[in-house]
């Protein structure tokens, strides 16, 4: 029986049936399936009454899920079923009425020359009316000439301060966490050291730092400029130059009236001619090391040069300097997609579309798709063919975050229970069941979507299908109609056949001198009293199912004995670290309530042992691995809490010296200064993944620890590093404690491997992020968490079909908190193309931000940095070549054209480009490069959004009454005024700027002081006070730190105060101090790079 054979390969969703009040599908890509020939099930050949109350046939035991599905998802959405199958993308940043780069009725060849104009009306918009602000055009050409390179006085107060003032990176700071110097003197005083033989005061070579750095010379007296609130009508109404999904730059003759110039006055305009569309900053050198050198500076930064090209002699014309208005802005582009598709849920039945922005509220319908929230990738749509991929230079990745915490209104993915028999799968390529597999021959058999294997369809699992080819049952089974699920997996899914223990954790306390002193283990041996209540526990558990168990260490380890029938807690002491055992195993890992008193006492104890020490020296690999196998010896996985306060050079294993060394930077040694300084760590690392050991490690250091090598361990774990430089419980108990509680509470897989599988012609071939990978294929997680992203690279190996698509698989096996045996599956289709801007239409550059910054990453450890950023800027402009040699409209070279979905891929990259990791300032430190190093690496996309790109938010602009959060502004000076006060957020640091010309009753209002010059610079609390500004703005605070994964500490910064500088650093629009461009700049290098490119 052949009944469905001419059924599309993968078309799993039939148009909707109304009266199932399961889970709608809207019909897929545009091929619906009525084509298909009736099916010889007579009885199924239309929608049956009632059906849905029947228990599904042929089942030997009915999933615990497959009741009736949640009401919400009935409410399906109308209109999706409509859809064409190109054109869908054209919603990523609100539609344009005309799009110019429509692919023509009669389908040119790939890769044909210039393409004219074509306008035609936009295709089905389903979200909201196009914007006519996404219509951008740039003013790149009537730029005005400004004297920026002449010296000039500062403003007043908004310039940069003499390069004395930030030379002193040493203490003159507060502890930020990120940029966190040293005070001296935090060693025991050496005279009552004496009698600990070998006690050695670690010395910090803290010159090199400041004296090793002479200021850049662009960050030199900036010009004043325009500051303020925008003028209305200002930014992206402009100029009239009908170039949808453009930005260019028109004739200077096209110069909209009112055009804001930035810069001071200077010599009039040029007079371009039309031959010279005004593009001559890269002749005039304007960019970086090109630039003038500042007169205040006597010799250039050594680590100026930012780009790859030759930096000219200095040039005697001043440069001219585009509108930062007439460019694209993040907070447009923002503003609209928030307005264009925050008010509809994004519903997952249609192939390929391409979700809102990570910064847009909205909610999800799964239809057979994952869950943008799962999986997010840098296009959805994907060339055909390896070498129209390899033309366009567009990554093809996705970010996957399998266990991520969904919204209270979306609900967790159905668990699946097959029994015995387990999940059904593809017998070749082992694929998991799916909305996507094509049932054939009456349902007796099942094509598969990935290999295109045919397999049998087991008795128990058989089912009718209608006159569609879809089996009766699909909107019942969560596997044959939604994108994301799990199965309970089967002993042959677990380790040695055996199902697994739940899993443990322990806490492993630093009870050095250093750890003692500062008041850690006192604040956190109270904190544990009290969270061990809150461990994390499966669905309607009572009580959680992980054990604990307790070690302290400085260079030895005291393992603790808290057996329930103890009356008190005892200690056995292990000197031999070199050669680690655990010394007991019963009573070392205990239930929390059975053994409430015994942990009770020890957790109250433990301060008070170790409060005279005078150890310093601390070993570090001995204490993981100490706890590896006590995970081992229980036979169960978990994971390790480390709490650790310095460099571990007491003799053990792994121990490391002070190899910290500034003058590598900028030099071809750099890369030595991220790559751990012994293989010691991988090695252990290995084998706590294989005893799914995860280990979590929060730092406590007074200076140098070497952050990149004791971090290896739990970067290949899957586990989270916490870094808090010079901790003083007084200023940073509530930053830790905050992490501390998010961390210990939050929901783990254990002992988990994931796999990623492609339908044929694309292949999964590289992978970023938090895990440990043996072979090509498996990424190996002793654990994971609901904030850990991996990232996973496809390449073609065969030619791709655009009716069929492509498809991902990803699937994760995992131990849940319960100790239960899991497979969480989640499925997503994307489209393929043959023409080049359906690819530029369905991008994501935020994801593709997130995929370049991983790699560039990465890419530190084994090449120079100038390597590095030079490649990323190539890729860029490669990637913005191919679509202006390819998809734009004919115009003049001298114009920029960006495509609509990547119109802030410059910005973005730019801003990639001058982070701490790839172009470090002075204030630095090595260690603060290594952590952020390995936080980005399993970032997920909106983390690396707003990390890159801080949100800068007026707080006095807006009405007070007004509860929505105010509309961000760029993050340039040029938006601060001065009578205003700002929160700025990253995502890790959190400043409240406050302008000198405040009004009084807003210092009043916040700070409960007189005025501005009385309000403490560097203050991280805000008084709590009974007006409603002071409660908007601290809920505002509580509000940003709630979307976040980490606490952020609130610094607050006056303007004209030395701690501006710090703050300064996250004007990312700007030039920055290390050298890196401002996003003006950097857009006039990226065209400049661009025109060569095409030329
Ligand atoms: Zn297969």
């Amino acid at each position: 029986m052949n009944v469905n054979q001419s059924a599309p390969p993968v078309p799993p969703f039939g148009q909707p049936q109304p009266i199932y009040p399961g889970y709608h599908q809207s019909s897929y890509g545009g091929q619906p399936g009525s084509t298909a020939p009736p099916t010889p099930y007579g009885a199924y050949n239309g929608p049956v009454p009632g059906y849905q109350q029947t228990p599904p046939q042929g089942m030997s035991r009915a999933p615990p899920s497959s009741g009736a599905p949640p009401a919400s998802t009935a409410q399906a959405s109308c209109g999706q079923a409509t859809y064409g199958q190109f054109g869908q993308g054209d919603v990523q940043n609100g539609p344009s009425s005309t799009v110019q780069m429509q692919r023509l009725p009669g389908s040119q060849p790939f890769g044909s020359p210039l393409a004219p104009v074509v306008s035609q009306p936009a295709v089905l918009q389903p979200y909201g009316p196009p914007p006519t602000s996404a219509q951008v055009t740039t003013q790149l050409a009537g730029m005005q000439i400004s004297g920026a390179v002449a010296p000039a006085p500062p403003t007043s107060g908004l310039g940069y301060g003499p390069p004395t003032s930030l030379a002193s990176a040493s203490g003159s700071f507060p502890n930020s966490g990120l940029y966190g110097s040293y005070p001296q003197g935090q060693a025991p005083p050496i005279g009552q050291a004496q009698g600990y033989l070998g006690v050695q005061t670690p010395q910090r070579s803290a010159p090199s730092q400041a004296s090793s750095f002479t200021p850049p010379a662009s960050g030199g007296p900036r010009m004043p400029s325009v500051t303020g609130p925008l003028l209305p009508g200002q930014g992206f109404g402009g100029p009239p130059v009908s170039q949808p999904n453009h930005v260019s730059s028109p004739s200077p003759q096209a110069l909209p009236p009112g055009t804001q110039m930035t810069g001071p006055p200077g010599p009039p305009p040029p007079m371009h001619s039309p031959q010279q569309p005004g593009y001559q900053l890269q002749q005039n050198g304007s960019f970086g090391p090109a630039r003038g050198p500042q007169p205040n500076y006597g010799s250039p930064y050594p680590g100026a040069p930012t780009f790859g090209s030759q930096p000219g002699p200095p040039q005697p014309l001043p440069p001219k300097r585009l509108d930062p208005d007439a460019i694209p802005s993040p907070i447009q582009v923002i503003e609209d997609d928030r307005n264009n598709r925050g008010t509809e849920p994004f519903v997952t039945g249609v192939r390929g579309q391409v979700p809102p922005l990570v910064t847009t509220n909205f909610l999800v319908k799964d239809q057979g798709n994952a869950s943008p929230r799962y999986i997010r990738c840098t296009s959805y749509n994907i060339p055909c063919t390896s070498d129209m991929a390899k033309q366009a230079q567009v990554p093809l990745a996705a970010v996957i975050k399998p266990l991520a915490r969904l919204p209270p209104e979306e609900a967790s993915p159905y668990v699946v229970d097959h029994g015995e028999s387990g999940p059904l799968r593809c017998n070749r390529c082992k694929a998991y069941m799916c909305p996507f597999m094509q049932f054939i021959e009456g349902g007796r058999r099942f094509q598969c979507c990935f290999c295109s294997c045919i397999n049998d369809v087991p008795p128990q699992y058989f089912q009718h299908l209608d006159h569609t080819g879809k089996r009766v049952d699909a909107y019942d089974r969560p596997e044959l109609s939604l994108g994301s699920y799990e199965f309970l997996a089967t002993v042959d899914y677990c380790k040695n056949n055996k199902f697994p223990s739940p899993p443990a954790f322990i806490f492993m306390i630093d009870v050095s001198y250093n750890a003692i002193r500062t008041g850690l283990v006192r604040l956190l041996c109270e904190e544990l009293k009290s969270l061990l209540d809150f461990l994390p526990r499966e669905g309607g558990a009572e009580e959680s199912a992980i054990r604990v168990g307790f070690v302290t260490y400085n260079k030895v380890l005291h393992f603790y004995n808290v057996k329930s029938s103890l009356a008190q807690p005892q200690m056995m002491v292990v000197s031999d670290v070199a050669d680690m055992f655990v010394p007991l195993l019963d009573g070392f890992l205990v239930n929390v309530s059975e053994s409430r008193a015994v942990i009770t006492s020890l957790l109250d104890q433990i301060p008070d042992m170790f409060a005279d020490t005078r150890e310093t020296e601390t070993v570090f690999a001995p204490v993981i691995q100490a706890g590896m196998e006590a995970l081992k010896a229980a036979e169960c996985a978990g994971k390790l809490f480390l709490f650790h306060t310095s460099l571990p050079m007491a003799e053990a294993p792994g121990k490391l010296k002070n190899r910290d060394d500034r003058k590598l930077i900028n030099t071809d040694k750099e890369k030595t200064l991220f790559q751990p300084q012994t293989g010691a760590y991988q090695t252990l690392a290995k084998e706590c993944v294989a005893q799914g050991c995860c280990v979590d490690l929060f730092l406590f250091p007074n200076q140098y620890v070497d952050v990149a090598t004791l971090s290896v361990v739990p970067q290949l774990t899957g586990g989270s590093v916490y870094k808090y430089a010079c901790f003083q419980v007084e200023n940073d108990q509530e930053r830790f404690l905050s992490d501390l509680r998010r961390d210990v509470q939050k929901v783990v897989g254990f002992d988990a491997v994931m796999r990623v599988r492609t339908s044929t012609g694309i292949r999964a071939v590289d992978f970023f992020g938090a895990f440990y990978m043996s072979n090509t294929t498996d990424v190996e997680l002793a654990g994971l968490d609901g904030d850990k992203t991996v990232t996973v690279e496809f390449k073609h190996d065969d030619r791709l079909n655009e009716e069929s698509g492509a498809l991902l698989q990803c699937a994760l096996l995992y131990t849940s908190c319960a100790g239960q045996r899991r497979l969480r599956i989640h499925n997503l289709a994307l489209n393929c193309c043959t023409q080049l801007a359906d690819l530029y239409r369905n991008c994501e550059t935020d994801t593709l931000i997130n995929y370049m910054a991983k790699l560039a990453y990465r890419g530190v450890l084994n090449s120079p940095l100038k390597a590095v950023r030079d490649t990323l800027i190539t890729q860029c402009a490669q990637i913005l070549a191919c679509y202006r040699k390819n998809c734009a409209s004919p115009s003049s070279a001298g114009q920029l054209i960006l495509p609509e979905c990547m119109k802030l891929l410059p910005v973005y990259l730019n801003c990639v480009l001058k982070s701490d990791v790839l172009q470090p300032g002075a204030e630095v430190t090595t260690d603060d490069r290594a952590y952020v190093r390995q936080l980005v690496t399993s970032m997920d996309v909106a983390e690396t959004n707003v990390f890159f790109y801080p949100r800068l938010l007026p707080l006095t602009k807006s009405p007070i009454e007004s509860t929505t959060e105010p509309p961000a502004v760029r993050a340039s000076e040029e938006r601060l005024s001065n009578g205003d006060v700002y929160l700025l957020e990253n995502g890790l640091n959190l400043f409240l700027w406050v302008g000198a010309s405040v009004q009084q009753g807003v210092v009043q209002s916040l700070f409960s002081v007189s005025s501005f010059s009385q309000i403490t610079s560097g203050l991280s609390v805000l008084p709590v006070l009974d007006n409603p500004l002071s409660k908007k703005v601290r809920d505002l605070i509580d509000s940003l730190r709630a979307q976040r994964s980490r606490y952020m500490k609130l610094i607050v910064v006056k303007q004209e105060d030395k701690l501006e500088m710090l703050f300064k650093h996250f004007l990312v629009e700007d030039k920055s101090l290390s050298g890196g461009a401002s996003y003006v700049d950097f857009l006039c290098h990226m065209h400049k790079e661009i025109r060569q490119l095409l030329s």
